[in-house]
């Protein structure tokens, strides 16, 4: 029979020493994943972020449900300068409410996926006119709003009100199959694992710290547990961590293979008057980039054919037929369910040019507060339009 490593041996052992000891056991025994230790932790290492209350002050439920909803599909980084100007344009739910909608994805744009600020509008509405302002405590309140799911509404709920519920995203999803070691592979293996990160809260204790227990474990997840190389050494439930006792943390959770979409191709105009105003227009309201401005296009289809394509190109009363050139190369960007090309044509129209029916020409002066997507923006550089657009704007990493 081989012998098992104790886990103070363990802790003496080199990085390099622990993975082959763990794979060689069988079935290691591990503790419980105790709430109080990952808080310890948490009170040690916790991230400074703008929208989070500092040791002893209360969450502001406003910050906390903008960040949430800035954040789903966003990492912090990018979060972090939009997050700071929307708060200085809307430092509170009334201000929002009131706010054109326009002006709402003006400051959004550039952070993709517009229906949460849409949503974000709407629901700002309806905490004013249903619940006199305050955004509701409850996770199940909070669900019933415009945009806010269940994570979202969890992630409010334990944060902002310190209600015990237990957000779980991606990062939360790593950290608890890994713990349990779950082989049942993801998306399937979702109600488990959520089942699995509930049970984390039951042993929170005393002055019921259960926005702290949330955020500590987003910490874990985004800090330690990370997707490849975790700080497993640095952890504090590396004794309670099935997949640290085995050696195999980067082996969960386990996923399906993903499908990817088909790709999809169109093309888009950039017409650029004397004065540097490019002619633009607003999306359906409905959809993808719903309200959003845009250069005029054709669909964006799987069997993309460029000469039907150009019979989308805009023409303009009283001028000449405009000479558009086609530039070499496309700009690609990717949706959630599906890559896209464009290709992208070029003309120049005079001063006096006036834009056809359901555009409008944008001054370039006011590009960069316009609500162009991150796509339109990669369209107007690929074009050489954004000359006169701080670097702030015109930059699309
Ligand atoms: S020990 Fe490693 S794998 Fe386990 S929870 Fe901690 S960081 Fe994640």
């Amino acid at each position: 029979m081989k012998k098992r490593a104790s886990a103070t041996a363990v802790a003496k052992l080199s990085r390099t020493e622990i993975p082959r000891l763990r794979r060689e056991a069988n079935d290691p025994p591990v503790a419980n994943p105790r709430a109080g230790d990952l808080l310890a932790w948490y009170d040690r290492h916790r991230r400074v972020l703008p929208w989070r209350a500092l040791p002893g002050e209360h969450a502001d439920p406003y910050r906390v449900w903008l960040s949430e909803i800035m954040l789903q599909q966003t990492t912090v980084a990018t979060v972090v300068p939009y997050y700071e100007r929307f708060l200085a344009r809307f430092p509170n739910v009334q201000s929002l409410a009131v706010a054109p909608l326009a002006d709402v994805l003006a400051a959004w744009a550039g952070l993709g996926y517009y229906s949460r600020a849409r949503n974000l509008h709407a629901c700002a509405k309806m905490i004013v006119e249903e619940h006199g302002g305050q955004l509701p405590r409850s996770e199940a309140e909070l669900a019933r709003l415009p945009g806010i799911g269940p994570y979202t509404a969890a992630a409010i709920a334990a944060i902002a009100f310190d209600e015990k519920a237990v957000p779980v995203d991606g990062n939360v999803e790593r950290v608890v199959a890994r713990l349990h070691r779950v082989k049942e592979a993801l998306p399937a293996a979702k109600p488990l694992l959520r089942k699995l990160a509930q049970g984390l809260a039951e042993d929170v204790s005393g002055n019921a710290r259960f926005g702290d227990l949330a955020q500590a474990l987003m910490d874990l997840g985004a800090t330690l547990c990370r997707p490849g190389q975790p700080l497993c050494m640095l952890c504090p439930w590396r004794n309670a961590c099935r997949a640290f006792a085995r050696g195999d943390p980067e082996s969960f959770p386990r996923k399906s293979a993903k499908r990817e979409g088909k790709l999809r191709r169109g093309a888009a105009f950039v017409l650029v008057r004397q004065d540097g105003a490019i002619l633009v227009r607003s999306r359906a309201e409905t959809g993808l980039l719903g309200g959003m401005t845009e250069v005029p296009g054709s669909e964006w289809a799987a069997d993309f054919d460029e000469e039907f394509a150009m019979s989308h190109a805009p023409s303009l009363a009283g001028e000449p037929r405009l000479d558009w050139r086609r530039l070499d190369g496309e700009v690609r960007h990717v949706f959630t369910h599906f890559p896209l090309e464009l290709a992208v044509f070029v003309a120049s129209a005079s001063h006096k040019a006036r834009a056809p029916r359901g555009c409008r020409f944008l001054p370039s002066t006011e590009i960069a507060s316009a609500a162009l997507p991150t796509l339109m923006m990669k369209v107007l550089a690929f074009a050489g339009a954004l000359a006169h657009v701080p670097r702030s704007r015109a930059s699309l990493s």
